[in-house]
């Protein structure tokens, strides 16, 4: 495949100079004879005679940004969830082709090869999936946009799945041969922590702080598709100010002589496994300013290199705080500017206010960042004090706006009274920012509702909502080639950087032809996914069951707990009805859980053992499996996502932001089974109502239960199926050999409250679902509908979010080359 609306020639290699680079990257840069070179070594030779082809694009965009002196856009984020590289660098840059010819010539298989690259798996789950889609619209659209990290030793865990139970191994993904980044020990910045503070006048000093830190450079090359736009993530490791001690080191104690060191490098060793609540650990406050830090010198310093003072810094510099991590970031420009620069109070703070903006990215209580101020008074003792004096001015502010309201200044005020003192980092972030958004229009209005409504009262202006998307190139020409081509040759190739294209697909949906090839697509991916099962898991699925799938995060909110009751449920009718025309269907999950929650990790013991129970009974035979597959990654979801029939979208009205699994799945002509949650809602405007399965109560009926007395025992007393289920898990049936295994669920669901109200939404889940068969039965109908799907998701590409987040709250313009 060749775009005719790519770059000049400059790059284009034919196969014969590729061949020549990569053998020449395998023996000087890897160091192997190409007749004895193990697979990975021919990955990783490939790989960086690919990134020489970036190189050349990213200096010309850098020197570029630097003499148009463009207003530069910071994304600052705890997680970057890229994935891999390389296939994503052959696609932007087009050259697939000749590097699969180049290969084959040399005995080597491309798709074995680019299958061979561990995903960089520096974030969780959404969060940083949303920052990994958004650094490629960046490129994509010339936005002259840097994303800035910590670079984790040791990313997300790997999941093992051991006697149906999580266990979680370290992942090295930076292998022997560092291909990943360019590391740049120049660009090095000191970070401090601890100290103590004299104040002399107006003038604050911060001293004699301790356990430094150098923050070092490693940058990532981030190519956009189909132009020479090319941005950097810039990620930081942490290095020791000492490297060890000497004297301790000639007294013969080996051990404590690197201690020090080892404690200072710890700040970037692992990335906590948690992307939803609080985590009470001081090393993540240390990360969380280490990243700041280092990222605010490097930007001052780009800015001054190129400017006289730091006057006009706003002008030039747009700040992005992907949910409260980096919020350290508003006092740190407080302090540069103060400390540093000798600015007033008022100017520093015109400027900071102008520069930052902030993603809200969640509205439960238990997920909003807080921390002790005493932790912050030791650790940072001059930004606590910067956060004491920003807080008094703004309570003075609002003083005058509201009069006489102690509760209002106390329900505002950016120190939690009550207890022990704390820091509330979001109210700090909507304090210092000028724009403020959700992530979908439901969870934008519901912000402005809830959590910072007080603030909504003080500054209406700030607030908006910019609904997520998700880059077309990952989640549809890389991850789904068979439906790609189809698509190419109906409304041809462009779809790819103008997703709303798609929509030409509508009137394809008449033409039988294109449905059959559309379904022989998605035939195709699921027989991918089988295969991928039967190699790893070693059980067979069968590639004409409707595939169900939820995978995700595992959390209470997200309710895989209402999608095993379904199951359990039609495992029981089935047995009960078993001469029924059942179609046939295999339940898919994956997901990891973060290593202290232990419902979750119950969960994914339940589903195991569930998978056990139902897929040996040769009652059931083909009509019901259910399979948990390991590790969920980007990768993984590349495997899964094109291969889905039914996209589980159930959290509880009201509590996921936004999703973006959702527009991956519907996208790749997946139907949505769902709840009116999040960017679910606008979904459905775009594909209609029809080409969607919704149920469950809405999130003011969630409200209204949760305010007026919610009764789940009432509902499980009154529903036989449901209590069949629930009593099932209560007395074992699942877990023989410890009965009471799931007795904690059965308690959460009928005695404790059911917090999500599974219970509530059951009924009409159950209902939902057996339209779902029905439709399915019909798999002309249901294929149109699954086109619709496709043809209605061009709003929901990155590109789109990128360019509102551009025009209405950053003020940048592309780049011109
Ligand atoms: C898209 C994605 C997510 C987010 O999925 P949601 O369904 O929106 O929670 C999480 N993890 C990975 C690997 C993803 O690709």
């Amino acid at each position: 495949m060749s775009l005719p609306f790519l770059y000049d020639s400059a790059n284009q290699h034919d196969a014969e100079s590729m061949k020549k680079a990569i053998a020449n990257k395998l023996m000087y840069s890897i160091g192997k004879d190409p007749r004895v070179a193990q697979p990975k070594d021919w990955m990783d030779a490939t790989f960086l005679a690919v990134r020489d082809q970036m190189v050349e694009r990213w200096m010309e965009t850098t020197r570029a940004q630097y003499s148009q002196d463009v207003k530069r856009v910071y994304y600052l984020s705890m997680e970057f969830l890229i994935g891999r590289a390389l296939s994503n660098a052959l696609l932007a840059l087009d050259m697939e082709d000749v590097v699969r010819a180049a290969l084959d010539e040399m005995g080597v298989d491309y798709d074995e090869l680019v299958g061979l690259e561990p995903d960089a798996a520096l974030g969780n789950g959404g969060l940083g999936r949303l920052a990994a889609c958004f650094l490629d619209s960046m490129a994509t659209l010339g936005i002259p946009g840097m994303g800035y990290g910590i670079r984790y030793q040791f990313g997300m865990f790997k999941q093992r799945i051991i006697e149906g139970r999580q266990v979680e191994v370290p992942d090295t993904w930076l292998g022997s041969v560092n291909i990943v980044d360019f590391p740049r020990d120049e660009v090095c910045y000191r970070v401090r922590f601890g100290g103590r503070l004299e104040l002399e006048g107006k003038k604050v000093r911060w001293l004699d702080s301790q356990n430094d830190v150098l923050a070092v450079a490693h940058d990532i090359v981030i190519p956009g598709y189909a132009t020479k736009s090319t941005n950097t993530l810039r990620l930081w490791t942490a290095r020791s100010t000492r490297e060890i001690n000497l004297k301790k080191f000639n007294q013969g104690d080996y051990f404590s002589a690197v201690e020090e060191k080892n404690l200072s490098e710890n700040v970037s060793r692992v990335l906590y496994p948690d992307d939803s609540t609080y985590v009470g650990k001081e090393l993540r406050l240390r990360q969380e300013y280490f990243f700041v830090a280092a990222s605010l010198q490097d930007i001052i310093h780009r800015y001054l290199s190129t400017h006289d003072n730091l006057d006009r810094l706003e002008d030039k510099v747009a700040i992005h705080l992907n949910d409260t991590h980096p919020v350290l970031a508003i006092p740190e420009l407080m302090r540069i500017l103060l400390d540093d620069y000798n600015y007033e109070w008022d100017e520093a703070w015109a400027m900071t206010s102008k520069v930052f903006s902030y993603t809200n990215h969640t509205l439960m209580s238990e997920a909003l960042e807080t921390w002790p101020v005493d932790m912050i008074g030791r650790l940072l003792p001059r930004h606590l004090k910067i956060i004491f004096d920003i807080n008094e001015a703004f309570l003075k502010e609002v003083a005058l706006v509201v009069p006489n309201d102690t509760d209002f200044l106390r329900r505002v005020s950016l120190i939690e009274e009550h207890g022990d003192r704390k820091v509330r980092m979001a109210y700090l972030a909507v304090v210092g920012s000028h724009k403020i958004n959700g992530v979908s229009a439901l969870h934008s209005d519901l912000m402005v509702e809830s959590i910072f409504a007080d603030f909504a009262r003080l500054y209406p202006e700030r607030f908006t909502n910019v609904t997520n998307g998700v880059t077309p190139r990952r989640w549809l020409a890389l991850a789904n080639p068979s439906l790609s081509k189809l698509i190419d040759g109906a409304i041809g190739q462009t779809w790819r950087a103008n997703l709303t294209e798609l929509a030409e697909l509508k009137g394809s949906a008449d033409f039988p032809q294109f449905v059959e090839a559309f379904r022989e697509a998605k035939l195709e991916n699921k027989k991918r996914l089988a295969n991928y099962v039967a190699r790893t898991l070693g059980g067979v699925i069968n590639p004409h069951a409707l595939f169900d799938v939820q995978v995700k995060r595992i959390h209470e909110y997200k309710r895989q707990l209402l999608n095993v009751l379904h199951v359990i449920t039609r495992y029981n009718q089935i047995l009960a009805n078993p001469d029924k025309n059942w179609q046939p269907r295999v339940v898919i999950f994956a997901g990891k859980a973060a290593s202290a929650y232990h419902m979750a990790k119950l969960v994914i013991q339940l589903i195991n053992d569930v998978g056990i129970k139902i897929n040996n009974d040769h009652r059931i035979g083909d009509k019901l499996k259910v399979v948990f597959l390991p590790n969920y990654s980007v990768s993984l979801a590349e495997i899964i996502i094109p291969a889905a029939d039914l996209s589980e979208q159930i959290s509880t009205a009201g509590t996921e932001a936004s999703g973006t699994g959702n527009m991956k799945f519907a996208l790749n002509g997946a139907l949505t089974i769902g709840t009116l949650d999040g960017a679910n809602v606008e979904m459905q405007d775009a594909v209609g109502a029809d080409n969607m399965f919704i149920f469950g109560n809405t999130t003011e009926e969630v409200g209204e239960l949760r305010a007026n007395g919610y009764n789940p025992r009432a509902i499980y007393e009154g529903n036989k199926d449901l209590r069949d289920t629930l009593n099932m898990l209560a007395s074992g049936y699942f877990s023989p050999t410890e009965p009471e295994r799931y007795r904690v669920i059965f308690d959460v669901l009928v005695n404790w409250g059911d917090h999500y109200q599974l219970l509530a939404d059951f009924e009409s889940y159950v209902a939902t679902q057996a339209k779902v068969d029905a439709l399915y039965a019909k798999p002309e109908e249901w294929a149109k509908r699954a086109i619709y799907n496709v043809a209605g998701m061009g709003h929901f590409s990155s590109d789109r979010t990128i360019k509102e987040y551009a025009d209405r709250i950053w003020y940048t313009k592309p780049v011109k080359l």
